[in-house]
């Protein structure tokens, strides 16, 4: 190591770090030098790995490798303690193998203490977050609650989508059940994998994440317009367990309870008329089937990637709950010409657009409508359970507004409460919104940036005047008429009916 220290600090090349037209640097950099852009590449030490920008003078050790002056100092320190006495037999020089068992006394320089302090940034360690206090889950999962007893804790949150909830609710229950009992000895219980069909925003994903954190089990949730076969650009199918083991903070055990949702499930059907390799959409179906029914699988640990430099943890999907979401958007049109098509033949035939007008025509799905959609038959057969959510109603809408325990009024009221200000809205503000947001038919995502709208003015307003005891947001004001009612502390009668002092519109 001396050697080559001496080697290189006599090296008049390395003096002159700006010096990138020698050829005595790693290939990228050479290569570039040959263009002309050199600076847009600087050294980075193979110790700490700071860039030259950061770390100072860089020494060139052969085989391309740069070390920062940092590190050549601390390497050249450990190097001098190195306890040559020691090996040498301590008291006796004479003596090589002093040892009882007859080996000399050395040990190897420790590499990782040349990059731990020293104000050099260790990158292989992140600092733990303090955990503050254990919460008790909702729903214990080794000692499940009846389905009617899940559903009425999701009750609390998810407003309307009965039947999807009651599915959903009896499915947990099985999928723990069997989770916690182990295999059944005679009768293996099947995976209770489902597959949820329904418009956006209706509230897929908020129920899967309503049920997780009720259940307290590690979620991910994935898009599967992302995910790609493995070897092409886009996430490889496994990095969704990947994602699941980073939520169960790389606990192995907790994530092989989990749920994994997978959004936009519809976007990987197979793709009609086509010749090229169909990358994204058949072949990720074919991929997931060993996911969906039980597979070992190495995910790297902290990365998204194998390719990565970090230890790679066994998980096991046997008892890993799936649960896929889609709005497979034209799906009605196949079910009505399947229905359609059945009822108009035959003694009872109907008419043949009898199905045209039926509202709900989803809830008649069943798998061959699926499987002409695009997705292959042994996909759904992974997938037992199929159920459909409602495009949401005005009355739905009125009720996310203001029914579940975090509804986004309620969270409104609690802010201004802390400014000990109450906030009202009046029955026809409430219609109003819901009409604005079914306008819009992005289901109940629109009503959060309607009410961040209005609000904005609201919030910045009304903690200037300490006075102000009472808002009342009305319809008019939601329309753009007018302003919200603002009642003064210890007063009954408004003061401002337009909102021109006390709160700009
Ligand atoms: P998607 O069906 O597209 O996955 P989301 O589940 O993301 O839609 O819904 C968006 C937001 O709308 C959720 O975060 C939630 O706050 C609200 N939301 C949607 N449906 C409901 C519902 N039935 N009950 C309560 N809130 C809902």
């Amino acid at each position: 190591m001396s050697d080559d220290y001496r080697e290189v600090t006599d090296d008049p090349e390395t003096e002159d770090t700006t010096d990138l037209t020698e050829g005595h640097r790693d290939a990228s950099r050479t290569e570039d030098a040959g263009k002309g852009n050199s600076k847009d590449y600087e050294d980075v030490c193979f110790i700490c790995r700071r860039p030259e920008s950061k770390a100072g003078r860089m020494f060139h050790l052969p085989n391309n490798i740069c070390v920062c002056d940092d590190c050549m100092h601390k390497t050249m320190d450990t190097v001098s303690q190195f306890d040559y006495q020691g090996l040498l037999g301590g008291q006796d020089p004479q003596n090589m193998f002093p040892g009882q068992d007859g080996m000399p006394r050395f040990s190897f320089i420790n590499l990782a203490n040349l990059q731990g302090d020293g104000g050099i940034p260790n990158k292989q360690k992140l600092k733990k977050k303090k955990k503050d206090g254990e919460a008790e889950p909702v729903i214990d999962i080794k000692n499940i609650p009846a389905p009617h007893k899940i559903k009425a804790s999701l009750d609390q949150y998810v407003v309307g989508q009965e039947h999807a909830k009651k599915v959903m609710s009896v499915a947990v229950y099985n999928h723990y059940k069997r989770v916690a009992t182990g295999t059944m000895d005679e009768i293996e219980i099947e995976k209770s994998n489902m597959l949820m069909i329904g418009p956006t925003g209706c509230g897929k994903t908020y129920l899967v994440r309503t049920l997780a954190r009720l259940l307290d089990v590690p979620l991910a949730i994935a898009d599967a317009t992302s995910l790609t076969e493995a070897g092409y650009i886009g996430d490889d199918i496994e990095s969704v367990i990947s994602k699941l083991l980073a939520a169960a903070d790389n606990d192995v055990e907790r994530a092989e309870q989990g749920i994994v949702f997978i959004d936009e499930i519809d976007k990987i059907a197979k793709k009609q008329n086509t010749n090229s390799r169909d990358v994204s959409g058949e072949s990720v179906q074919q991929g997931m089937l060993k996911l969906l029914e039980g597979a070992e699988v190495e995910v790297p640990v902290g990365a998204s990637s194998k390719g990565a430099m970090v230890p790679l943890a066994t998980v096991n999907t046997r008892n890993i709950l799936f649960i896929c979401g889609g709005a497979f958007p034209d799906l009605d049109k196949i079910v009505k010409e399947r229905l359609n098509k059945a009822s108009s033949i035959g003694f009872e035939s109907q008419l043949k657009d009898a199905y045209d007008k039926e509202k709900n025509i989803l809830d008649h799905v069943k798998v061959e409508d699926i499987r002409k959609f695009g997705m292959i038959p042994e996909f759904i057969g992974r997938l037992p359970i199929i159920f459909t959510l409602q495009h949401l109603t005005k009355e739905m809408m009125v009720k996310i507004l203001t029914e579940p325990k975090n509804a986004i009024l309620k969270q409104y009221q609690k802010l201004l409460e802390l400014d000990e200000v109450r906030l009202e809205f009046t029955d026809g503000a409430l219609s109003a919104i819901a009409d604005k947001a079914l306008e819009q038919d992005t289901g109940a995502r629109a009503l959060r940036s309607i009410i961040e709208e209005f609000m904005l003015d609201i919030m910045y307003e009304i903690p200037k005047d300490d006075n102000i005891g009472t808002v009342t947001i009305t319809e008019d004001y939601i329309l753009g008429k007018g302003g919200p009612v603002i009642t003064m502390r210890g007063s009954d009668t408004p003061l401002l009916e337009d909102g021109k002092q006390g709160a700009e519109s």
